[in-house]
């Protein structure tokens, strides 16, 4: 996939602020520092298109980007971060919650976790969350340059197990330092949007 034009739109704080929904629209789910911002450079082909750092994002602000005249990709804020107060936890609830239930041209929302962990109790919900609006999603486990080869079985069913999928097919491996998984990746999306 070559994708010639990514363009930041919005860091939307409300609803107002998102795009018009005249574009389908993915929506990257995971925590803070898991490795969304790499996802998202490494599917465009940039160096820093989505600012990678080691620190919190904003909790509550959606960041819209548009990928050609083809989809909007929303970064959800990282959940789980224990430095964040309650309130903050609490608005960030609502937050998600008014987007993933109401915003109506969501097409697919991509879950992405940490190939070396076990899947945390954020994640779980996460996925208990699309289960729940019945957004179609697909776990996207990053990271994989650093599991031997010879582990990825045990990864892989911890990441199925701790989430409850229907199918190990559901979670596609990924590395934004090796590459892998980027096609297939752009294949899921792509077949996503045809509809
Ligand atoms: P975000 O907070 O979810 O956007 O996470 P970032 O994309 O900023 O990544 C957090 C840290 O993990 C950074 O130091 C990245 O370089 C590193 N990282 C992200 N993806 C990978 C990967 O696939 N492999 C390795 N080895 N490191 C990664």
């Amino acid at each position: 996939m070559h994708i010639q034009n990514v363009e930041f739109l919005i860091s939307a704080v409300s609803p107002q602020q998102y795009p018009e929904p005249n574009l389908p629209e993915i929506a990257l789910a995971g925590r803070s520092n898991v490795g969304k911002s790499s996802f998202i450079n490494t599917m465009v082909n940039r160096k820093k298109i989505a600012r990678t750092s080691s620190k919190p994002g904003k909790t509550q602000q959606l960041n819209y980007y548009q990928v050609e005249d083809w989809f909007y990709l929303v970064d959800v804020p990282g959940y789980g971060y224990a430095k964040v107060s309650k309130t903050e936890k609490a608005k960030w609830a609502q937050m998600l919650e008014s987007y993933f239930s109401g915003r109506s041209n969501l097409t697919l929302a991509l879950l992405i976790v940490d190939f070396r962990h076990d899947p945390s109790k954020d994640d779980q919900a996460m996925k208990a969350f699309f289960d729940h609006y019945n957004i179609p999603y697909f776990v996207i486990a990053t990271k994989t340059d650093k599991v031997k080869k010879s582990q990825w079985n045990k990864h892989l069913s911890a990441i199925y197990k701790g989430l409850d999928l229907e199918s190990i097919d559901q979670i596609l491996p990924f590395s934004a330092e090796t590459k892998e998984g980027r096609e297939e990746a752009w294949e899921i999306i792509d077949a996503v949007l045809a509809g």
